[in-house]
């Protein structure tokens, strides 16, 4: 009798560690759907209303572009009417002394003219944070040639452009969040090439700052038919799998300086 006992004890045991471990595990949910932060230091971020932000359009006269943008993935007109490489008219400065930047930027390029890395990637934070001493005038470039996928704010209140890459067939998007101003005739489907202005560098939203928040990952933002971020909660999701893969947004594609003062 003794030995059922003992028994039935375990067994209770047994079932409190279970439902203490699933306890834990929807509170790690949690965590990640509330109001933890998601930027350490410069920003926050809820990740639940990031999510659940509505992507609004800015411009006038397109309505449904976002749809059509994303009809077009199918192989056609908005994105084949993009030019993946840039202009080879253009003469773009180069940074004094370093050779190395000639060489790796031939399709990706630094965001400002002007440019300090504050803070690199980590696992919470899959993005470059970067100032300027030029602060709010500091005008933000595509890092390359693409189509204006998102101008939308986040529940905070941060101005945030995105725009969609196509290189050699592999779709990126970079995300550009914190601008005091968008662009002058920017919408949804505009192509953009990396000689032109998404905005100003600001400090709108959850920021501590004047810098532009950069992310750039491999997939479709806002793309319904891209199973990895379809939506910002997957782009969240999304880029925490890339980084422990060892992908580290720009810097994955080329050498991002600590500091610059020309793209
Ligand atoms: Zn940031």
């Amino acid at each position: 009798m003794r030995k059922v006992k003992t028994f039935k004890q375990y067994f209770a045991l047994l079932l409190s560690l279970a439902l203490i471990i699933s306890a834990i595990g929807i509170n790690v949910m949690d965590v990640f759907a509330s109001n933890d932060p998601y930027e350490i230091n410069y920003e926050y971020v809820n990740i639940k209303d990031m999510a659940a932000a509505n992507v609004s359009e800015k411009s006038t006269d397109n309505e449904g572009l976002l749809d059509g943008l994303f009809d077009g993935f199918a192989g056609d007109v908005t994105l084949t009417e993009v030019e993946m490489t840039p202009p080879s008219s253009v003469e773009l400065p180069v940074k004094k002394d370093s050779a190395a930047l000639v060489t790796d930027r031939q399709i990706w390029y630094l965001p400002t003219e002007v440019g300090r890395v504050t803070q690199s990637p980590n696992y919470w934070h899959v993005a470059l944070d970067i100032t300027s001493y030029r602060g709010t005038a500091e005008v933000i470039h595509p890092v390359a040639n693409g189509v204006v996928s998102g101008i939308y704010t986040d529940s905070a209140g941060a101005l945030i452009v995105t725009v969609l890459h196509n290189i050699n067939g592999q779709k990126y998007t970079s995300q550009y969040v914190h601008l005091s101003r968008y662009a002058d005739g920017l919408y949804v489907g505009k192509p953009v090439t990396i000689n032109d202005a998404l905005g100003q560098m600001g400090t709108t939203g959850n920021s501590t700052g004047v810098h532009l928040h950069l992310a750039v990952l491999d997939c479709a933002l806002f793309d319904p038919n891209d199973n990895n971020c379809r939506d910002l909660g997957g782009w969240y999701r999304y880029d925490k799998i890339r980084f422990q893969q060892g992908y580290i947004g720009l810097g994955t594609m080329m050498n991002v300086p600590g500091e610059w003062y020309s793209r």
